[in-house]
This record gives C-alpha cells, sequence and structure tokens, in this order.
C-alpha cells in the first residue's frame, strides 16, 4: 500500500517535471529558496511554479493556511518543518524561520517557503527574503492567488466590477500589538468603496464602528467568506452595522469584504449555483429595473 502511495507520488512528480520542461519554466535549484504560494486552499489554485517546487525540494517550510493535499506531491524523503505562525497561539518567531531558511540553503539544499495564498500579501514574505538578502540567498518570489481576490471570486464576489467600485482596499484587522490596525478612517471611507480585510474576525466590529463613524452607512453590504475556495466555504452576507457580530461567530479563516461590490454575488455565486441548484440574479444591481425608471 505504501509503496502504491510513493509510485503515484513519484509519477506526480515526473509529471510536473516534464511539465516545467516542455514550457521552459526554471526549477528549484540546490542553495535556493523559493518563497512560494499556494493560493487559498482549492489545490488547483496554486500555479505550476508552486506544484513543481513542492516535488522537488528538499526541505519545505509551511505555513499554518496550507492545505496539507498539496504536500502529497512532496518527495518520500522531503523535510516538512512547520513554521506557520498563528495569531494568539504560540507560533515561532520571524526571526527564527528566516534563519532556518538561510541554514538549510546554506547547506546546500532546495528549500521551499510555502504559504497560503500570495507571500508577499500579509504574509511577511517580503520580511523572509531581505533576510534571505542579508545572507546572500539567491531566491525566487512565487506569487500566489491571494484570498482578498481568488477566495472572493469563489463566493461570486468581483473584487472590482465598473457599476460598483473603481477602486479597492486591502486592510488587515490585526495591527501592532494584536489591536485594530491605526489607519485614517476617515480617508478610508472616504475614498474606498471595497474594503477587503484580512484577519478581521476580532475586530471587524471596531473596524464597522470606524468607518460609519466616518460617514459609511449602516445599510451598506458586507459579506464574510470563511474557508473560501474549500468545501467548507460559507458565506455570510450581512451589512455594515452587523458585520462585528457576524463576523465573531464564522468559522477561521474569514475574508470580510465591505462594499456594493458584495450585491453581485447574487447573480455570481456560481459555487452556490453548480452545488445547491442556487438561482442566480441576472441583474443583482437591479440596473434593468433602474433604466426603465429613467
Ligand atoms: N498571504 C495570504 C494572507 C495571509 S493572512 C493571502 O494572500 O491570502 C491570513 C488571512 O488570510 C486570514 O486571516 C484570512 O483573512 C485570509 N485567508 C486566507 N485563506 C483564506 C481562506 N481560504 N478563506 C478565507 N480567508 C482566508
Amino acid at each position: 500500500m505504501q509503496s502504491d502511495i510513493l509510485a503515484l507520488g513519484a509519477d506526480n512528480r515526473a509529471a510536473l517535471r516534464r511539465l516545467t520542461e516542455a514550457l521552459d519554466l526554471p526549477r528549484l535549484q540546490p542553495g535556493w529558496v523559493w518563497l512560494a504560494g499556494a493560493g487559498p486552499g482549492d489545490p488547483g489554485l496554486a500555479s505550476l511554479h508552486t506544484l513543481a517546487a513542492i516535488a522537488e525540494a528538499d526541505v519545505i517550510l509551511t505555513d499554518a493556511l496550507l492545505n496539507p493535499k498539496l504536500l502529497e506531491l512532496r518527495r518520500p524523503d522531503a523535510k516538512v518543518v512547520d513554521a506557520g505562525k498563528r495569531g494568539g497561539r504560540p507560533s515561532p518567531r520571524q526571526e527564527a524561520i528566516s534563519r532556518q531558511l538561510v541554514h538549510y540553503a546554506r547547506r546546500g539544499l532546495r528549500v521551499l517557503r510555502l504559504k497560503g495564498g500570495d507571500p508577499l500579501v500579509f504574509g511577511r514574505g517580503g520580511e523572509e527574503a531581505l533576510a534571505l538578502v542579508r545572507a546572500g540567498i539567491p531566491f525566487r518570489i512565487v506569487p500566489g492567488v491571494t484570498a482578498g481576490i481568488g477566495g472572493l471570486a469563489y463566493a461570486g464576489i468581483p473584487a472590482t466590477h465598473r457599476d460598483t467600485n473603481q477602486a479597492l482596499t486591502f486592510i488587515t484587522g490585526s495591527g501592532a500589538n494584536g489591536r485594530a490596525p491605526e489607519l485614517d478612517w476617515q480617508a478610508i471611507a472616504k475614498g474606498s468603496p471595497t474594503i477587503v480585510l484580512y484577519m478581521a474576525r476580532k475586530h471587524a466590529g471596531v473596524i464597522a464602528a470606524k468607518l460609519m463613524a466616518a460617514g459609511r452607512a449602516g445599510s451598506e453590504p458586507a459579506a464574510i467568506v470563511s474557508n473560501a475556495s474549500l468545501e467548507s466555504q460559507t458565506t455570510r452576507v450581512t451589512t455594515l452595522d452587523r458585520l462585528g457580530e457576524l463576523a465573531a461567530e464564522a468559522d477561521a479563516p474569514a475574508i470580510i469584504v465591505i462594499g456594493e461590490n458584495v450585491r453581485l454575488a447574487q447573480g455570481l455565486d456560481w459555487l452556490g449555483a453548480a452545488l445547491f441548484g442556487k438561482k442566480l440574479d441576472p441583474d443583482p444591481l437591479g440596473r434593468d429595473g433602474l433604466n426603465e425608471a429613467v
């Protein structure tokens, strides 16, 4: 049984190798570090660069929010190091993670630092890459599908839509010392039609209150998408004045979006349509009605 699994793995690794060769892609080399994004959860959202690096790596340093299925592509002798940082729970210090990357690369290993979503979006990938620069270690950054775009797409919420928002703001809900971030909420309320919050279950209520105090309507649509792109995905559509209460109850990880673009989920929840036969509204913004009225 075990040998079947390994044989299957070897087959998949060979297939990935063939694909990278056919497309003339670079391979993870000894002494190098690749900082790669794995996407928000659905393994199909990991890029070919990321999959091939998993199959090639001698050592893989993983993140808290990774789909463990992806690791089945690793070599049987590859070392997996849990280097995930988890809000509120004990987790390896950032410097310790960077030190390990340098340590393994200096030993001539093929090192993969694998992160959920995109490594440079609220992922501290930049800090790890700078540590590699200081140590003179060659590296490559492989972008990933970030939860604030790809995760929303799985809930049928476009990150931008011409009729609702021509701009988009990403905010971390967890600032210094785990408090709500200190930002110019007046400017954000005024200038950011759509706001996407990462790591914000805890402080969503505080953030919503700041936005309302700065002029955003309590009736504005908002959505909380938990476990986006996974089978366990759930979407709660609500309004800004109820966001805090619902966010506190939502499963982690959750991405939160505030703005009129949330209304498009009525028309674009393709996953709900496919799985549950949800009927999609071809006119979720009510534009036909508006046009007739004009
Ligand atoms: N680098 C990651 C973000 C890391 S911060 C990226 O680009 O997506 C961790 C936060 O990302 C979580 O608190 C949550 O807000 C969001 N997140 C990551 N995966 C998610 C998922 N599958 N569903 C919903 N939110 C997710």
